[in-house]
């Protein structure tokens, strides 16, 4: 019998093991290695992780962790990608490279909008209410299409936070007047380790921990206490920590009443391509990551893996990773070579390289990128949350607690739920 037996090696499992110890944990993680979004690969001698992953963590329980691999610090500066222009991000504080009848659309419908809400029925409602209806059709709904992948009007808001930066008039006419405006990004400062990607952040937890890789789990018999594995291997426990995915628990799980599953089945998630190119040449890019609104270009985002660290790429080198999303309400209907052949044409229409400059060109699905805030969601996770907790699972991370979690937070939840068992059965 396994005291605490932790499903899923991502950063949650992981920063639970640590804060329960070694000797009373296993962590049973799918893939053949551990990190999960946070995780880090090599391709030739390349190294990409999944998606554009920076840390900023302030909690010092984090940052004693991640500290500890030499890094990087930056400053974030993200741009925007919008027919042919490089503007900084965000764009509505940063319409001077505009043309001036766009601009002057922006600012009207800026001043036109219709301000006095507090209250907003969709996710749409808030966008028109902050910047116009003009600015909001023009950037941010596109960008929802490609990112979230569905309208507007159908997310509710409680996720925006500090994501979305509100401005004030002042800041718009100075951002349509001049190119030196403020940076008003949410985070100030992000880091990145030197060697090894971003999976060296978790390095200093996982070296003394039990991680057995590739177990898969395919059933929890949560009477009898045990996980079954695709390899046909069985664990009994005392203790069960899940950060799988909701979705993904609540069909493996034995016996669970019909009214649970199809709420586990309203709880929506996109999915990502990753596409991952080495180039024989330096700089292909000089920014660390952009978003892309272009609707006739797939990714939603991109970033330059040899600019957060420059070993990320061999000497000579460099990299760029382009992310594109899908979910179970918009496919994207395409091979993965016809999908290469996309990133290079787009690759090209944005002056960035040609083909004789690609050393080689990967793609990669991750099944659970970002929960999609439906307005069900809350309703939907409590039903899915309460019978996990009567049935004796404990859930953490991103995809445990169904929720919009940094690395750091998911961190976190990994971290209390080891402080709230060890209170509880010591
Ligand atoms: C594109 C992208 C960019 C991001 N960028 C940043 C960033 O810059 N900074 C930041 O702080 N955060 C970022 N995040 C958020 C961050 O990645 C997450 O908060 C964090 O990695 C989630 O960790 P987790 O352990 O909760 O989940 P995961 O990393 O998903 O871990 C869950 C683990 O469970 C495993 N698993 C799933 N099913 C099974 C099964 N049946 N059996 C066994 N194991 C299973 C998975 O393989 C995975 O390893 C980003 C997220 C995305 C999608």
């Amino acid at each position: 019998m396994n005291n605490y037996v932790i499903l899923g090696g991502g950063v949650a499992g992981i920063a639970c093991g640590y804060f329960l110890g070694r000797e009373s944990c296993t962590i049973y993680e799918k893939d053949e290695d551990y990190g999960g979004l946070c995780g880090s690969r090599k391709i030739n001698d390349f190294t990409f992780d999944e998606g554009l992953h920076l840390s900023f963590a302030k909690s010092s329980e984090v940052r004693d962790i991640f500290d500890k691999p030499s890094h990087f610090t930056y400053n974030p500066e993200p741009y925007n990608y919008y027919k042919g222009l490089w503007i900084k991000h965000p764009i509505q504080n940063n319409l001077y490279k505009l043309p001036t009848d766009e601009k002057v659309k922006c600012i009207k419908s800026f001043l036109e909008r219709e301000n006095s809400k507090e209250d907003y029925n969709n996710y749409e409602e808030w966008l028109y209410t902050q910047y116009g209806k003009y600015i909001a059709d023009k950037f941010p709904k596109l960008y929802t299409k490609k990112y979230w992948c569905d309208d507007a009007r159908n997310l509710e808001t409680k996720w925006i936070q500090n994501r979305m930066y509100s401005p004030s008039i002042d800041e718009i006419l100075k951002g349509a007047m001049s190119d030196n405006t403020n940076d008003v990004y949410y985070v100030k400062e992000m880091r990145y380790p030197v060697r090894g990607g971003h999976k060296s952040f978790l390095e200093p937890m996982a070296k003394n921990l039990d991680i057995k890789l590739d177990k898969k789990v395919i059933l929890i018999d949560g009477k009898h206490n045990y996980v079954e594995f695709y390899d046909g291997s069985k664990v009994y426990y005392e203790n069960l920590i899940s950060s799988i995915p909701l979705p993904e628990l609540i069909k493996v799980l034995k016996d669970v009443p019909n009214e649970i599953i199809n709420a586990s089945k309203k709880l929506i998630a996109t999915s990502m391509k990753t596409v991952s190119v080495g180039f024989n040449r330096p700089n292909v890019s000089d920014k660390l990551w952009f978003y892309i609104y272009d609707e006739n270009i797939l990714p939603a985002r991109a970033h330059s893996p040899n600019l957060k660290s420059s070993n990320n790429a061999p000497y000579g080198c460099s990299s760029m990773q382009f992310e594109i999303y899908e979910s179970p309400y918009k496919k994207i209907d395409m091979t993965d070579s016809n999908l290469c052949e996309h990133i290079k044409k787009s690759m090209v229409n944005m002056k960035i390289a040609d083909n004789n400059d690609i050393l080689f060109i990967d793609v990669k699905d991750v099944q659970y990128a970002n929960i999609v805030f439906y307005k069900d969601i809350y309703k939907n996770r409590e039903i899915v949350h309460k019978y996990l907790e009567k049935v004796g699972i404990h859930y953490i991370g991103r995809f445990g607690e169904w929720d919009y979690l940094w690395s750091d937070q998911s961190f976190l939840s990994g971290m209390n739920m080891a402080f709230k068992l060890k209170n509880i059965y010591k």
